[in-house]
């Protein structure tokens, strides 16, 4: 039997060693804390289990503090409040065996605030009375305790979101934030696990803790997903046992991007101070990834205008239909990483006919395309609206079953034209919405260009005498070319371009320029003494075609125009020269003929100016 004497030393023992652990133990947590307190107990009573069951202000369970016994005993983790003290004790008590187990309340202002539970061997001296007086002192030391941590709480919960805000400041980097939001969460509570949940249009490396949002309509909402559509914060848990899930919103001030889940290991009520700083944490990040967009949507806008005022410009200048399509053709490829890209204008006498413009991409010249482009016509006609279309092949596989997304805008201007810009990926889904509406400025932009260069092309068909160097039109050479191979034996095309023009241009002024053009255009006139025709084949290109001349002599009468211009023109310039022939034993057409005369002239300049090449026979 223990005397009253002794008792009261026990309990001066164990208030030393609280006053020792509260004074020791600053920086600890206060779950270790409880744990000390526990142990401390062990020690002094010497018995095998002493484990507290607590429950935190405005909780609604009591929790476990333990290190787990090692006596073979399992014990709850925890407790609802609704249970009473008599089923709590009955179920601690049957989870004991051999030992003789007491379960003393911890009273704080007439409040059970939770249970010491005593597990002795099974003849001890310690009576309720004493161990009463033991849970007064735990009481104590715990309040002192709660009081201290609850500062120290406050404090790192200021500390935390000071930290988030300053390496968030001004920001652009959308996984530097999403990395550190993950990591400070982490360093704060390394018990509890987070994850992101953001929306579909914010990509972010691989690595990070991050998930996509997503769902389904039919489908009753989920917590995230209903965290991110109402903005509010959801608290999830389906019984006291499982893990408690948090999602609060990515709230910045125009929108929601995303849900912070936090997952706590067990279902506890959570203070609502705990609760608040979650929801805060998320409108921080929110904040922060509002920014990142915001400062990537100027970018985007910003690079959008310099591409429709460079492609304007472009466009405006002096250019043929053909280089301008081509010009567009790749300016487009490479914006929107399309495979492919075409222009089609419409037969105005039969509208179903599909003129494939020169310099859209390969793939428009099969007959593939032409399926591909009616359907596109139709469907842009029964929508009176351009096109944009995610996933052909769900509806429309017979059409094409290569490309999966396509883009088609409308180019009608008044009377002249009347047709499509098409842009395709092989890809489903492959180009966003913002890319469609950059398309249709790009082509509202263009069009009026194309109509010029096709007006102006169709006049000069009209034309038989060039106005400046009064030289033939193309268009009038090209006609004679062609009946001259249908009705002739042989003939020769030759084509020049004045090396360096720009240079006269540039020093001299265009006057001077126009002058040393007609200079030219007289130097050839007088070479050729009434033997063939020339022309002005555009810009500083000249072309003469001499029927009945043979390749042999051609390469003679191409040189001497060479010298002639060098030495007529003031100031001197010299030319590049390609000539191309034909014959009985190589016959040719008019489009051939040029183009192998272009091929050698492109040589002539490569292999550096003022020379001649002949083309190399086929
Ligand atoms: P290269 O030796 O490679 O042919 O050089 P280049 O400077 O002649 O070639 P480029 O094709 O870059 O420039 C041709 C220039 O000719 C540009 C254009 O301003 C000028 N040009 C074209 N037509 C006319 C015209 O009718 N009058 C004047 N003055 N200049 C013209
Ligand atoms: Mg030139
Ligand atoms: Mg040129």
């Amino acid at each position: 039997m223990m005397c009253s004497a002794t008792n009261q030393l026990l309990i001066q023992h164990i208030q030393n060693d609280f006053f020792n652990l509260l004074t020791n133990s600053i920086g600890c947590s206060y779950e270790k804390f409880i744990i000390e307190v526990a142990d401390i107990l062990k020690t002094q009573l010497d018995v095998p289990v002493v484990s507290v069951y607590l429950r935190k202000e405005g909780q609604e369970a009591y929790r476990l503090y333990s290190n787990l016994p090692d006596v073979g005993l399992e014990l709850k983790k925890c407790f609802l409040i609704e249970q009473t003290e008599g089923s709590i004790r009955d179920l601690i008590v049957q989870s004991f065996t051999s030992l003789d187990v007491r379960v003393i309340p911890l009273e704080k202002n007439s409040k059970t605030i939770g249970y010491i539970v005593f597990g002795f061997e099974a003849f001890h001296c310690y009576k309720d009375r004493l161990l009463g007086e033991i849970s007064i002192e735990v009481v104590k030391c715990l309040s002192k305790a709660e009081f201290d941590h609850n500062i120290s709480d406050e404090k790192t919960r200021y500390e935390l979101l000071y930290n988030l805000t300053s390496k968030f400041n001004s920001s652009t980097d959308m996984n530097m934030i999403i990395r550190e939001t993950i990591r400070t969460l982490k360093d704060n509570d390394p018990g509890l696990t987070y994850t992101l949940w953001l929306s579909q249009d914010i990509s972010v490396d691989r690595d990070l803790p991050v998930k996509e949002l997503s769902y389904d309509y039919d489908l009753p909402l989920e917590s995230s997903s209903q965290a991110f559509m109402t903005g509010k914060m959801q608290i999830e848990g389906d019984s006291h046992n499982g893990p408690l899930k948090l999602y609060a919103p990515l709230k910045g001030k125009q929108g929601v991007y995303g849900v912070l889940e936090v997952l706590h290991p067990f279902h506890i009520h959570l203070p609502k101070k705990e609760c608040d700083l979650v929801e805060l944490i998320g409108s921080t990040v929110g904040d922060a990834i509002e920014n990142v967009q915001l400062y990537q949507q100027s970018r985007k806008l910003n690079s959008d205008l310099q591409l429709i005022n460079s492609t304007s410009q472009k466009l405006n200048s002096n250019t043929r239909l053909t280089e301008k399509i081509s010009y567009m053709s790749s300016t487009l490829a490479e914006s929107f990483q399309a495979d492919e890209v075409g222009f089609v204008t419409f037969n105005e006498c039969n509208h179903d006919e599909n003129i494939i413009l020169e310099g859209s991409s390969p793939y428009f010249e099969t007959a593939d395309s032409q399926l591909l482009i009616s359907m596109v016509k139709q469907r842009v006609h029964k929508e009176k609206d351009d096109v944009f279309i995610g996933n052909l092949s769900s509806k429309n596989n017979k059409y094409c079953e290569k490309y999966k997304s396509i883009m088609a805008v409308r180019m009608t201007d008044y009377e002249q034209l009347d047709g499509l810009a098409i842009v395709l990926h092989k890809q489903s889904y492959f180009f966003s919405f913002d890319s469609f509406k950059l398309l249709q400025s790009l082509i509202h932009h263009s069009t009026l260009a194309f109509a010029n260069s096709m007006l102006r092309e169709e006049l000069e068909k009209t034309v038989v005498t060039d106005y400046l160097t009064k030289l033939h039109s193309r268009n009038y050479l090209d006609k004679c070319v062609e009946g001259h191979t249908l009705n002739d034996k042989c003939g020769t095309f030759i084509l020049f371009d004045i090396d360096n023009f720009k240079g006269i241009n540039d020093t001299y002024g265009h006057q001077k320029g126009d002058e040393v053009l007609c200079q030219t255009a007289e130097a050839i006139q007088s070479a050729l003494k009434g033997r063939g025709m020339a022309a002005r084949w555009g810009g500083e290109e000249l072309a003469v075609y001499i029927p009945g001349m043979i390749c042999e002599e051609a390469f003679q009468v191409a040189d001497s125009i060479r010298r002639e211009i060098f030495r007529v023109t003031s100031p001197s310039v010299t030319v590049s020269c390609g000539v191309s022939s034909w014959n009985a034993n190589q016959p040719s057409n008019g489009k051939e003929l040029v183009r192998r005369a272009d091929e050698a002239l492109y040589k002539a300049k490569e292999a550096g100016k003022n020379q001649i090449v002949m083309a190399e026979t086929t």
